[in-house]
């Protein structure tokens, strides 16, 4: 992989100033918030806080967006808000990585209240009340039940590969979290993974099918949790920037010291820690905001404020 650049935004830009206004703007209606919130990017992956679980956002250059899981019931709403934030009235494709509470969870709630074109899944069916509800939806919209790699054309400039680390064929994996769906984004240069829960065996799968998993962004697998992201896997992907998606609470287990300091060369960004984490690409550089940096510019800007005052 060739040397890439990426700059780590912590000053004020538009894109930021929209976020915060998201955030921070609570005497806003969402009319004002859609005004304000311009794209500066031609790709943006917004990987939502909703801790020990998986919500990711991809607006494409195109302007279609894309929704990777949908956290728990309770993060429905909020990710609906989210989306409509952003300014979108539909999303072109929800693709859920396997069938657990922490990803199809909240997924009913958004496809109440936001058009979707269609649902990608794995065919996994599940006894969960959360599976119930999201299969009742989704079966509403267009769903495609997917068993083996195939990419999706939802824009001529961005590739998006689907992969099912276990040939499904065979018949599924007995090990849910080894049948999810996970997602590979080029853009240019730019490179993205979303490995949903993958556990070590999917991973051996995966590298046995000799996948080019050579990514810039890698979304570890399985919250940061030891069964996952093993030391194989991690060197074929060589990501620069990692994200994991956690729990404040969990953080004992999840992420665990062992995939911790299997990262310690690699850029980190934790939603527990980090909030929501925004990064936008032109194809070669990455910029990242995070929710909490912007709150600690507000917050510095608020000191300097005072002192002045
Ligand atoms: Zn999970």
């Amino acid at each position: 992989m060739s040397s890439y650049l990426w700059q780590k935004t912590k000053t004020v830009g538009k894109i930021i100033l929209a976020s915060s206004m998201l955030y921070f703007g609570t005497g806003c209606t969402s009319t004002t918030l859609l005004k304000t919130y311009e794209k500066e990017s031609p790709l943006v992956v917004h990987f939502l806080n909703v801790g020990n679980a998986d919500s990711h956002l991809i607006e494409t250059p195109n302007n279609k967006l894309i929704l990777i899981d949908g956290g728990k019931e309770r993060h429905g709403k909020r990710i609906s808000k989210y989306i409509a934030t952003l300014g979108y009235e539909k999303i072109d494709y929800v693709i859920a990585s396997h069938p657990h509470y922490d990803h199809v969870g909240g997924l009913d709630v958004i496809m109440k209240k936001i058009e979707v074109d269609n649902v990608i899944d794995n065919g996994l069916k599940f006894k969960t009340k959360a599976y119930k509800e999201y299969i009742k939806y989704a079966k509403q919209q267009n769903l495609i039940s997917i068993s083996k790699d195939t990419t999706i054309n939802v824009d001529p400039e961005l590739e998006i590969r689907l992969m099912v680390a276990y040939d499904n064929n065979e018949g599924l994996n007995e090990l849910t979290n080894d049948n999810s769906i996970l997602v590979r984004l080029d853009y240019k240069d730019a490179s993205f993974l979303f490995t949903g829960d993958l556990e070590t065996e999917g991973e051996r799968d995966l590298l046995n099918d000799d996948e080019n998993l050579d990514v810039d962004v890698l979304k570890i697998g399985h919250h940061g949790n030891r069964t996952s992201t093993s030391q194989e896997f991690l060197d074929a992907i060589s990501p620069k920037i990692v994200i994991i998606p956690t729990n404040k609470a969990k953080r004992t287990s999840s992420p665990h010291k062992v995939v911790l300091d299997r990262l310690i060369n690699i850029e980190t960004y934790r939603t527990d820690i980090d909030g929501d984490i925004i990064i936008s690409t032109d194809g070669i550089n990455y910029n990242i905001t995070t929710k909490n940096s912007l709150i600690d510019k507000t917050n510095s800007m608020l000191i300097e404020l005072k002192h002045k005052l």
